[in-house]
């Protein structure tokens, strides 16, 4: 069985970000760059089945600028075998990533491709949804648990009320929630191994695919400042404030 995993670079979760101050967009000057935890999750799964061996092989793709050759080395690193990077200086909004996908789909046919539920930059959670919607694979969003059994993948959902447990026929499209598992760290040795491993960079012009943004983000700017809190001595008191002032009761 052959496993896609869709890896997108961002800003590390660590950073608190900064719009520009011409507010065009979110300033990623000197900022750290990792593979999105969403992503990481989606890796350690696949790799994970390769480890019970239910994969033969896993494909770490990444769609973006050279740089995101990192996060695919990470990947491979992680135990990913090989990578794909599509190259492309233009912002890639999730139904040119879902298109330029399912070009890499019509090419490596997978029975398997796993994405994050969301990238934490954009926070859209679109791209495994307009995946499936595209080429026609059964879907299995915000996953906790992934078997593979008789040709379908039973998946785990994390759902508003709970849990829902859905069969997909392969091939499919699972997207990762945080539970699904704990991600390893890569080791050194592991890390030398990754650079060795091969990398094969595309083109969006080669996969015949119309990438070119849909939306046009306005302006970006950080959230209001919160107020600061104040103590009240007593619960007449809360209440009172809350009818009084906050008018909510
Ligand atoms: P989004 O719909 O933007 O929240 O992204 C959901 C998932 O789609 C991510 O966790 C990735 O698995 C995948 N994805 C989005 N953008 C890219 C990209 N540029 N390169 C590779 N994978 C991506």
């Amino acid at each position: 069985m052959k496993v896609l995993v869709a890896v997108k670079r961002v800003v590390d979760y660590n950073v608190k970000v900064r719009p520009k101050s011409d507010g065009s967009g979110v300033d990623l000057a000197n900022v750290k760059m990792s593979i999105n935890p969403f992503c990481e999750i989606a890796v350690e799964e696949a790799v994970r089945l390769k480890e019970k061996g239910v994969a033969t092989e896993v494909i770490a793709v990444s769609l973006g600028e050279k740089a995101c050759q990192e996060q695919i080395r990470t990947a491979l690193a992680l135990g990913a075998d090989r990578g794909i990077q599509v190259e492309t200086s233009e912002e890639l909004q999730p139904l040119a990533v879902a298109k330029l996908l399912k070009a890499i789909v019509e090419k490596e046919s997978p029975d398997l491709v796993i994405l994050g539920k969301q990238a934490i930059d954009g926070d859209n959670n679109q791209t495994g949804q307009m995946l499936a919607a595209l080429t026609g694979m059964a879907q299995g969003t915000f996953a906790s648990e992934v078997v593979i059994e008789d040709g379908k993948a039973n998946v785990t959902r994390e759902i508003d009320g709970g849990l829902q447990t859905v069969a997909l026929n392969l091939p499919a499209v699972v997207t990762t929630d945080l539970r699904l598992n704990e991600p390893r760290y890569a080791s050194l040795p592991n890390i030398m191994k990754a650079k060795k491993k091969p990398l094969d960079v595309l083109t969006v012009e080669e996969l015949g695919v119309d990438a070119a943004p849909r939306v046009k983000t306005l302006k970006v700017e950080p959230p209001a400042e919160r107020q600061a809190g104040i103590k009240v001595e007593t619960v007449a008191e809360l209440v009172d404030k809350l009818k009084t002032e906050a008018k909510v009761i």
